[in-house]
Order: C-alpha cells, then structure tokens, then sequence
C-alpha cells in the first residue's frame, strides 16, 4: 500500500536526526517550523493515531457512514474521511483494507501546504489537520501523501481538501474529541476492529497499522494468529 519510504526533505530518517542535533533544535514543543538554511519542516509528533485489526473489521463501513456525520452532518461514504476498501478476488483477511492517516512524524502533507492551512494543531494534541478557512483546494497535500489510497479527500461541495482529524473538529458530535477525547469511528464499531493509541506506530512500516486487537475468544472459535498475515504488534 506504501509508494515510497516517507522522507525528511530529503533525507533519511539518521540524516535528518543529525542535522537536528547540530542545529540544537528540537520538535518537542510548539508547531512546525523550518529549519533554518533548510527546506526541512520541523514539528512535534501527533499525541494520537488510530489502529485497525482488518482480521476483525466485517466491512460493515459504520465507521465511515459515522465519520461523515459527525464531521458534516450526513451520512456519505464520499465524505468520510476513513476509506475501507473491499477486494473481491482475496480472500480474508487479505479481502479488506482500511486506510487511516498515519499522522506522519514529518507530514510530507503539511510540509507541501503552501498557505499553511495542513497544518500541525497544537491545541489538540498535534495532530495533523486542515483548516478550511485557509485552504484553497490546490491538492498540494493529496499528492505529497506517501500512502495509497491518500490519507486526504478533495470534498467536492467544499472545493477544499478534508483529512481525519482524530474528531477534533466535529460540529455535529455532542462529545469533545481529539487526543483525550472520542474517536467517532473507534466508538461505533461494531467489532472493535479500531483502536485509539498514544504510542506511535512504526512510521515506514507499511503493516505498523494493522495491529492485533482480537483477544482469546479468537483461539477459542478456532482462529490461531498463524491464520493471519498481519503485524503482530500489540497495543
Ligand atoms: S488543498 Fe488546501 S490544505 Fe491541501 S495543500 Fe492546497 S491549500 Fe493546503
Ligand atoms: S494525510 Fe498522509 S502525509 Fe498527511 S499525515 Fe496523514 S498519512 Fe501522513
């Protein structure tokens, strides 16, 4: 699903680190910025990410249906701004695929922004988001996405581009949500097939999303974890 190894301007990840270093600049607190003399974005990591079990998801899409409506107040697979993608010629659980945004350590999308309306949220925990206000619908960000299918959606009504914004901005959801507060599709699913966590994720680990959210009543219906293909992680 990955294009390409995510990149810090340019260069890799130890690269990038080093130059840090010997600028004394850290990202650890306030928004992005640039680093002087360079084109590289400095920002400070996101304090939540979703994970998905694809072993559990049933491809139901209550997590999208409920994704557009808190965010627009109807409910459209087109507006949500989680995508599950269904593969008639695989078999489970390879025949599903949910695509989250990783809320990318170095956020190629914000770094190709150029009126700063992808921007890195401070005031809900860093997350990686869009400001509508701002955002001129140029799709800069959709194309700067290493992922497939892009993690941004251009919104044909507003003629801007949308992301997940961990619902942190959810006009029509009578909850606070954000890091800290409810992840609308975590809390509506069915299966419990996604998981909000604080820890981030391997960031080029294409599989670092898909993690193992089934507990032992899987054994005890006959699934062993050497039935699936995915990552083993835990959270
Ligand atoms: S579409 Fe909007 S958010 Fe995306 S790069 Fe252009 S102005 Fe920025
Ligand atoms: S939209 Fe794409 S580039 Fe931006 S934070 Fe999400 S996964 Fe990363």
């Amino acid at each position: 699903m990955q294009n390409s190894e995510p990149k810090f301007g340019g260069m890799d990840r130890r690269t990038f680190l080093k130059v840090l270093a010997a600028s004394g600049v850290t990202a650890t607190a306030g928004a992005a910025f640039m680093l002087p003399g360079t084109n590289l974005m400095v920002m400070p990591n996101s304090k939540g990410y979703l994970v998905v079990d694809m072993a559990k998801c049933m491809g139901c899409v209550s997590c999208m249906m409920a994704c557009s409506m808190v965010h627009h107040g109807e409910s459209s697979l087109s507006l949500s701004r989680i995508q599950i993608q269904q593969d008639a010629f695989q078999k489970f659980p390879d025949d599903i695929h949910m695509a989250v945004c990783h809320q990318c350590e170095d956020a190629p999308c914000v770094n190709a922004c150029p009126v700063e309306a992808d921007h890195v949220d401070i005031v809900h925990g860093n997350i990686r988001t869009i400001d509508p206000d701002r955002c001129i619908g140029c799709t800069q960000c959709i194309d700067a996405c290493p992922w497939l299918p892009k993690r941004l959606q251009f919104n044909p009504k507003t003629r801007k581009v949308q992301k997940c914004d961990l619902c942190a901005n959810t006009p029509y959801l009578d909850e606070k949500g954000g890091p800290g507060g409810t992840q609308t599709c975590v809390k509506v699913c069915p299966v419990g097939a996604i998981s909000y966590v604080e820890k981030m994720p391997k960031q080029h680990d294409p599989y670092a999303y898909n993690v193992n959210l089934r507990d032992k009543s899987w054994v005890e219906v006959g699934h062993t974890d050497k039935d699936f293909k995915l990552n083993e992680g835990k959270v």
